[in-house]
């Protein structure tokens, strides 16, 4: 790799023209378009932007798969993509969800790449996803296709070479089903293929509430930037899964007022504050639907992003804030807890509007920074406390966002242009001393 302080007016060479890569998807060009802007200010070489502004493998497989009546065989299609192989294993969830593309999953797998070197975590990125509703799957259809894809993807996976976690759509459960699948093909226990797996197979304490518990950790430190303090703060959460509920219920634990929280069939607004534990029992009792929930008022999720409050958490899908509404959002700051919520054009009006965006790669990155304890525990057979695990994740996130912060003051950039910089640059050491094969 040539020196990058010598290199000549960067530009990438393999910018999509008249042959579209596989990929090229609106979410795979807002990451691309991402890491060309950072990489244009960083003045980054060029023989190594064009380097990760692709995926270094990305596998693509379809396979049958039986649904509960024994009789209809559906043909699903599902991904693996390893961005970057420089830094480790590749490290990054799998996502069960109809609409996943090929291009979903290597935006996915190019962020998981500048999260992991953010923190500083040993991991390229990677991501896997299944297209399938999984909600429209029994627990024995779920395992199935868990299994099988798991069996697609067997070569490609393992704990020195690419580890997957949950993501949207996936948890524990499959987790588990995807270490046995793969124990099983070894002939022994391999748990360290996967992290957030249950505790009594090697998961770790804190797991899953570590990317919510992130998130929170963030808010907290924008908003001491920010002159005012979490406690007593509105806050609105789009999306109440693994990482939305969380979020809401640390937030309230740290004295934040919950004003409306939402799933896929909308939200529900009180000025005056939820009961998240109530929004809990709720949904577990009458399933993903909040329309009736008897503490609230319906809101959609359009009409629950443009509620007036000071902190708002989309941690439901991507694309959520948009040219379309960016200009309408009423929030002081927001906490990306999804991965990819926001558009470049909805990112400078944000900007533009003084609206602080704590970006998903930094203030998601507590979920990763936990598997890698996970598997950090599991290599050592030595497994520690929830406080431990707890006190070092909240260290890290908060040394991640004040670098972060000091080098977005020190260039005059945004947080999650600031945060790129950071983990592209580090990237980019590394390319640099390893060299080019052969
Ligand atoms: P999840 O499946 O547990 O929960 C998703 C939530 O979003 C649910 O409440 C669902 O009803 C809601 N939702 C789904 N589609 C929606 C839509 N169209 N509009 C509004 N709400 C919708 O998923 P999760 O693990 O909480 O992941 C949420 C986001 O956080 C994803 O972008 C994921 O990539 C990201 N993320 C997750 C982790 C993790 O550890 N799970 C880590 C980092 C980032």
């Amino acid at each position: 790799m040539s020196d990058p302080t010598n290199a000549p007016n960067p530009e990438p060479r393999t910018k999509p023209t008249h042959m579209p890569l596989e990929w090229d998807t609106p979410m795979y060009r807002l990451a691309v378009d991402q890491l060309d802007q950072t990489a244009e200010l960083m003045n980054l070489d060029p023989n190594i932007w064009e380097r990760l502004r692709t995926p270094q493998r990305a596998h693509v497989v379809s396979f049958p798969f039986r649904r509960d009546d024994y009789k209809t065989v559906e043909t699903v299609f599902a991904y693996r993509v390893q961005h970057l192989l420089t830094m480790g294993p590749t490290k990054g969830g799998i996502r069960y969800d109809e609409g996943v593309n090929l291009g979903e999953v290597t935006a996915l797998a190019m962020w998981m790449s500048w999260k992991c070197a953010i923190m500083g975590l040993p991991f390229g990125g990677a991501k896997g996803g299944v297209r399938i509703d999984p909600h429209t799957l029994s627990s024995d259809e779920l395992q199935r296709l868990t299994r099988r894809y798991t069996s697609e993807i067997i070569e490609i996976i393992g704990p020195d070479r690419d580890i997957p976690a949950p993501d949207l759509g996936t948890d524990e459960r499959v987790m588990a089903w995807i270490m046995d699948t793969y124990s099983q093909q070894k002939g022994y226990a391999v748990p360290g293929v996967v992290t957030g797996k249950p505790i009594e197979i090697g998961g770790s304490h804190g797991r899953r509430e570590a990317t919510g518990r992130g998130v929170i950790s963030c808010a907290k430190e924008a908003c001491h930037s920010m002159d005012f303090s979490l406690d007593g703060a509105s806050v609105v959460v789009q999306g109440f899964g693994a990482v939305g509920r969380i979020a809401a219920q640390l937030a309230s634990t740290l004295g934040a007022k919950i004003i409306a929280v939402s799933s896929v069939s909308g939200g529900t607004y009180n000025p005056k504050g939820l009961d998240i534990d109530a929004v809990s029992a709720w949904l577990e009792q009458n399933g993903d639907k909040l329309k009736d929930f008897p503490g609230g008022d319906f809101v959609t999720n359009q009409e629950l992003l443009e509620l007036p409050c000071d902190i708002l958490i989309p941690a439901a899908i991507q694309n959520q804030i948009t040219e379309n509404n960016a200009a309408a959002l009423r929030c002081k700051m927001m906490v990306e807890g999804a991965n990819g919520p926001t558009t470049l054009e909805a990112d400078a009006i944000l900007a533009d509007r003084g609206i602080l965006v704590v970006p998903d790669i930094l203030a998601n990155a507590g979920g990763v920074t936990v598997s890698y304890f996970e598997w950090v525990q599991g290599a050592q057979q030595f497994f520690w406390s929830e406080e431990e695990v707890n006190r070092k994740l909240i260290d890290l996130m908060q040394s991640a966002y004040h670098s972060v912060e000091h080098l977005a003051k020190e260039k005059g950039v945004t947080l999650r242009t600031a945060a790129l910089m950071r983990g592209i640059g580090r990237i980019k050491q590394a390319k640099h001393v390893r060299g080019v094969f052969p």
